[in-house]
């Protein structure tokens, strides 16, 4: 099927200038060639509008959060929970408490595995995950379950790399206290319908979890419509800073369970004898927080929402159709990954080559891809082979850039045969 795309394609409301010359990393060159990033799943490149924000923070309000009288400690603050509301917006929550500032999706979800699981898991409960889960939404639950005496069960996939959902007849019970699951798969690149698995949970009464690291750069989320009772992503996977990341929580899970570390900001008051816990969302934000990160994730959602992200959406789709399309004419490439419903990630192994030889001769040609198993390892044994060359877009890449990706794919091939 012939795919309407142009290399000239603009669909931005930023407009004229190309999206990628607002991303400064993307003006060099390396090894003497032009730099296409397809790293994007691992993290993005950074507006400049985000690297000035940073720049800023630290020339102007730099200053501790919530301890302070003075002017730049107001400043900080202010801005920090001026993010929270933003981020509550951006996701429509219904209150700007049920934001947690982690340091990205992992401790999220690390939060959650360990204060709800010891809030609700019993020996003989069960949790139930995805057989296409990154290792960070495994191995909490693996911990978790571990240490509470419950068990793991596990949601299969088809060789398309599309749940089986029916399954989840099967899995969920009166014992399932919670079901955590991806929205896009970061290998596969599957946009899973966590509406109707969110559903399904809800029959039981059973809490979802999303790990929505890889959505929340590339789709508007809602999660009051989703309804699901966590959400967790990046701000450095949506072009904001590292270290810094969300937790979304319904207040009546949040309220209920016991705080995650213990320390300064999450105590309301502190003796020996007792210490009384915040309220939220302070209860789980022990410790100097990540305050420029806080920060600076505005600048983040001002560019996402400058796209504005239904419009990326629609541009990658058609980006990764494209490089699908083209893609599969290479001989012996075989897509990892052939959902119905898919986002932003191309995996993919070439017969009789090894993806870290492939991702080395495109990396000496100026393509920053990334190979291995993307921290999902069961994905890996579950189809067999020992990793994928994964080719992640953002809103910034071009087909211009994908026709080179492939004219450097055929050369490394016949290099390597
Ligand atoms: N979940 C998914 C689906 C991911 O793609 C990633 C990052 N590759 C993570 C979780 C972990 O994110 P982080 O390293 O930012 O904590």
């Amino acid at each position: 099927m012939a795919v309407n795309i142009s290399s000239t394609i603009s669909p931005f409301l930023l407009q004229q200038k190309p999206v990628s010359s607002y991303f400064p990393a993307l003006q060099q060159q390396v090894y003497g060639q032009p730099l296409i990033y397809f790293d994007n799943a691992a993290t993005t490149q950074k507006p400049k509008s985000v690297i000035d924000a940073i720049v800023r923070y630290y020339s102007t309000i730099n200053s501790n959060v919530h301890r302070g009288v003075h002017y730049l400690s107001q400043q900080a603050t202010e801005a920090s929970e001026e993010t929270r509301r933003r981020v509550a917006r951006f996701i429509h929550a219904r209150h700007a408490h049920e934001i947690i500032f982690t340091r990205g999706t992992t401790e999220s979800i690390n939060l959650v595995a360990y204060a709800y699981g010891k809030y609700a898991l019993k020996p003989g409960d069960n949790v139930v995950i995805s057989a296409m889960e990154h290792h960070s939404n495994i191995v909490p639950w693996q911990i978790a379950c571990e240490d509470r005496g419950a068990s793991l069960r596990v949601i299969p996939m088809n060789d398309r790399g599309e749940l089986l959902i029916d399954e989840l007849d099967h899995l969920l019970d009166e014992r399932t206290r919670i079901l955590a699951i991806t929205w896009i798969s970061n290998s596969l690149g599957t946009l899973n319908p966590i509406e109707e698995i969110i559903q399904k949970a809800h029959q039981f009464d059973i809490p979802v979890l999303i790990d929505a690291a890889q959505a929340a750069p590339h789709m508007p989320i809602d999660v009051q419509t989703i309804d699901c009772d966590f959400l967790v992503f990046s701000g450095h996977k949506m072009y904001g800073p590292t270290g810094i990341g969300i937790l979304y929580g319904k207040e009546k899970w949040l309220e209920q369970m016991p705080p995650y570390q213990g320390g300064g900001e999450m105590i309301k008051s502190v003796r020996f004898e007792k210490t009384e816990y915040n309220d939220l969302p302070f209860k789980f934000e022990a410790g100097t927080p990540h305050i420029e990160g806080t920060v600076c994730l505005q600048a983040a959602i001002d560019f996402l929402e400058s796209l504005p992200l239904h419009k990326a959406f629609a541009y990658e789709q058609q980006l990764l159709e494209y490089a699908t399309q083209q893609m599969s004419q290479i001989p012996g490439l075989r897509i990892i990954g052939q959902a119905q419903h898919k986002a932003s990630i191309l995996s993919f192994i070439i017969e009789n080559t090894h993806p870290y030889d492939v991702g080395v001769l495109l990396d000496k040609m100026g393509i920053a891809v990334r190979t291995g198993h993307h921290c999902t390892q069961p994905v890996m044994d579950f189809f067999g082979i020992p990793g994928t060359v994964r080719v992640s877009l953002a809103v910034y890449n071009t087909p211009s850039e994908i026709d080179r990706l492939v004219t450097c794919l055929d050369k490394a091939v016949s290099m390597l045969k």
